[in-house]
């Protein structure tokens, strides 16, 4: 659905403001901090803001082929849980065998602390599969977070191409699958007769064991799992249909969240002494639901706003300010204004460059009187320009690759305005939901 106010070239009345050529070329250095909101992928030194699933950031341990590692606070029970079980398992299993035999408890906590590590470096290297994948597929992996529930790559955005999805999504099982082989391996070659062999070739079972639990777990047809990418990257391969074939996978995913439910409500009411592992399946279940139902809502929101052009969202009246308007003067006049807003300053007609809230507040209090807006104005030209008929969708996608907040919609001189990611979602809102209807 086009607004027919759009492409009207002048969005006001006569001749629209020049968009000026700044004379000085954008600093490089700071090229993905031109709009300075998300430090862009310019600045890979500094320590990069990674945002765990749960939306709280996660802590920042190193990168690898390319590819930044967190880890969420919430890794931190999973770690030890698993640690404590293996603890505990590896005392069960021991019992059978002769005192001077069974390794001592100190032993028993270090073997399941190496297990324990080997295993989440074993799921690390499976994320970095998919992420090695995707990146050299020339879909960007932005990180990969350690969290309570295993580990999640974020990729920039999902794959458009059947094929490429497949190759992503087996990536991962496919080096767990080596895991597993190289881990019962040595399990098989450690010899039991040195002291210290005697202890990691049931180690390395152990972890060969796990790898492959993480394979058969992962590979369960229903969204989010690799096996739900798998068959979605099969029915939209053979049905061409890629809202069904995502339909599908989710209630694959929906389906096996219900089981796995099922399954830890069974396990609470007949065995309560192992209530914990019930209500465990039962936190992955709701996981599984909730991340189940996003996908589909992700593909609702893709279709959607590749239906809408940035035009027909844009406020054609957005503000101009004058260049000559001191600092104080606009916090005089604008004493509440939402956080991303964006102004263009206009100088004798001319658009000189815009100025964002966090412009503003960045100039000291003393200072503002005396601070004119043309002053502290950036360059339009800094901004990364899009033609009017960039789709919502094409335009977002823009934004996450560029690394930016803020886009300019122009054509030629003309300067049809600013938008911000707030701004395309809520046009999106304003008008999206009867495009898909
Ligand atoms: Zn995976």
């Amino acid at each position: 659905m086009s607004d027919p106010r759009w492409p009207v070239q002048t969005p006001r009345e006569g001749t629209p403001p020049q968009i000026d050529t700044p004379q000085r070329p954008p600093n490089p250095g700071d090229t993905g901090n031109t709009n300075g909101e998300n430090g862009g992928d310019g600045d890979r030194r500094r320590r990069p803001v990674l945002l765990g699933p749960f939306g709280a950031r996660a802590f920042f341990v190193g990168r690898m082929f390319g590819v930044d590692i967190g880890i969420d606070k919430s890794w931190i029970i999973i770690f030890a849980l698993v640690t404590y079980s293996l603890a505990e398992s590896f005392g069960i299993e021991q019992e059978a065998l002769p005192a001077a035999q069974q390794w001592a408890a100190e032993m028993r906590w270090a073997a399941a602390l190496l297990t324990s590590f080997l295993f989440f470096a074993s799921l690390l290297l499976h994320e970095l599969g998919h992420s090695v994948t995707s990146n050299a597929l020339g879909l960007p992996v932005k990180s990969i977070t350690l969290f309570i529930f295993g580990g999640m790559a974020r990729l920039s955005r999902e794959p458009d191409r059947p094929r490429d999805e497949f190759l992503i999504a087996v990536a991962g099982p496919a080096v767990s699958f080596a895991l597993f082989g190289i881990f019962l391996l040595l399990s098989e070659i450690l010899p039991e007769q040195l002291a210290l062999t005697s202890v990691l070739a049931p180690l390395c079972l152990r972890v060969s064991l796990m790898n492959l639990v993480l394979i058969i777990f992962n590979c369960i047809p229903g969204f989010p799992l690799d096996g739900g990418r798998i068959f979605r990257s099969f029915v939209c391969g053979v049905t061409g249909n890629y809202r069904l074939a995502t339909r599908m996978a989710t209630i694959g995913g929906i389906g096996f969240a219900a089981l796995l439910a099922s399954l830890g409500a069974v396990i609470v009411v007949t065995t309560p002494e192992a209530w914990i592992n019930g209500v465990w399946l039962a936190l992955i279940a709701w996981f599984l639901y909730r991340a189940a139902r996003s996908s589909m809502s992700y593909v609702d929101l893709r279709d959607g706003m590749r239906t809408i052009p940035v035009g027909a969202v844009l406020d054609s009246e957005y503000e101009r300010l004058s260049g000559a308007m001191s600092v104080a003067g606009f916090a005089r006049t604008h004493p509440t204004v939402p956080g991303d807003s964006t102004y263009v300053v206009q100088t004798h007609d001319i658009l000189s460059g815009f100025i964002t809230v966090g412009d503003i507040k960045a100039v000291e209090l003393v200072a503002r009187e005396v601070t004119p807006l043309q002053a502290i104005a950036r360059p339009i030209d800094s901004l990364v320009h899009i033609a009017p008929r960039t789709t919502l969708w094409d335009a977002m996608q823009k934004m996450e690759d560029s690394g930016v907040e803020l886009l300019a919609v122009s054509e030629g001189k003309t300067l049809f305005g600013i938008v911000s990611r707030r701004g395309l979602f809520t046009g999106f809102q304003r008008l999206g939901q009867s495009a898909t209807r």
